[in-house]
């Protein structure tokens, strides 16, 4: 008798309308609701476009890939893009630590 049924849903309702976001605030004009983004299971391709500054991006996408998933991936692209890559690090191994002493404050009586 170790099977008990746990139905603790709760009913939301029979038409379950998943509101999907697909309108984004654009990373580059700062617009809300300005970057549509259009996915295409059909054809995998996701179309990301900013209404405002024109701005476009595509990317694959699955069968799992959403709205959402796509516009992080544009932040992750345009953060990528702005933030180069250092030309070259010097590889230092050494280890700065600096103990800081902890100065009590000279307030004597
Ligand atoms: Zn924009």
């Amino acid at each position: 008798m170790g099977k008990r049924k746990k139905s603790s849903r709760k009913p939301t309702g029979p038409k379950k309308r998943e509101p999907l976001a697909t309108t984004f605030t654009c990373l580059f004009c700062h617009h809300d609701n300005s970057v549509n983004i259009r996915v295409d299971r059909k054809e995998g391709v996701a179309l990301l476009m900013c209404k405002v500054c024109d701005q476009r991006y595509q990317s694959k996408v699955n069968h799992l890939t959403e709205a959402i998933d796509v516009y992080s991936e544009w932040i992750d692209a345009a953060d990528a893009a702005q933030n180069e890559p250092p030309p070259r690090r010097p590889a230092a191994s050494s280890s700065r630590a600096a103990p800081r002493a902890a100065a009590p404050a000279s307030d004597d009586d």
